[in-house]
C-alpha cells in the first residue's frame, strides 16, 4: 500500500490544466497573482488580491470563496454532481474495497487512507489530490482537492483549483457554482 503513495504521475491531465506549464511556472503564476494582479471573484464579485484561477477558465475565485467551495464540496458532494459528475460514483452500491495490512489485519481502504492522510503535510495532500485521478479514483481526487482548498494558501490552493477545474470545465459550470455558493 505504502508504495502507491510514493510518486505522482507527472503531467497527467488532472495535474496541470495549463499546457506547457511546469511546477515552477505554476508557483510563479500563483505568486504573481498574489502580488501584482487584482482579479474579480466569479462567485462573490469582490476584487481579490489573492485570486485563484479556475483552471484553464478565464475566471478567478477569491480565497474565502475557494474555502467555501472546498467546505461545501466535502459536506454535500452530491450537490455538485451537475458540475462534477464523477462525484456521483460512490452511489453504485459496490462494497468498500479492503486492504490487507502488513500485520495481517484487513481494514476498509477508506479507513486506512483517512488514517494515513492525517499524517501528511498540506503539500503532500496536494500531491495526493493530483495523483488520485491517474490512479483511477476521480471521486476521491475531487474530494481531496476540496480538502486542500479548505486549508491551503496559494500556490498550493491554486494546484487544488487546477485539479477541480480542467479542460472539461465550462463557464456554465462557474455560473452554476455561483448560484450554489451564494444562495440568495
Ligand atoms: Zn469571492
Amino acid at each position: 500500500m505504502a508504495a502507491t503513495w510514493a510518486k505522482p504521475t507527472p503531467r497527467s491531465r488532472f495535474s496541470w490544466a495549463v499546457p506547457n506549464s511546469s511546477s515552477s511556472s505554476l508557483e510563479r503564476r500563483g505568486r504573481d497573482a498574489a502580488i501584482h494582479s487584482r482579479v474579480t471573484c466569479a462567485f462573490c464579485h469582490r476584487a481579490a488580491d489573492d485570486g485563484l484561477q479556475l483552471g484553464p477558465l478565464a475566471s478567478h475565485a477569491c480565497l474565502p470563496c475557494a474555502r467555501r467551495l472546498g467546505m461545501r464540496l466535502l459536506e454535500r458532494p452530491t450537490t455538485f454532481v451537475p458540475i462534477w459528475p464523477l462525484l456521483a460514483d460512490d452511489d453504485d452500491g459496490s462494497p468498500e474495497p479492503k486492504v490487507r495490512l502488513s500485520d495481517g489485519r484487513t481494514v476498509e481502504l477508506r479507513e486506512r487512507t483517512a488514517e494515513m492522510k492525517r499524517e501528511l503535510s498540506m503539500d503532500k495532500r496536494v500531491e495526493l489530490a493530483e495523483m488520485l485521478g491517474p490512479l483511477g479514483l476521480p471521486r476521491e481526487q475531487l474530494l481531496e482537492a476540496a480538502f486542500v482548498l479548505t486549508e491551503a494558501e496559494p500556490p498550493l490552493a491554486q494546484r487544488a483549483m487546477d485539479v477541480l477545474f480542467d479542460a472539461r470545465s465550462t463557464p456554465a459550470d462557474v455560473a452554476h457554482l455561483e448560484r450554489l455558493l451564494l444562495p440568495s
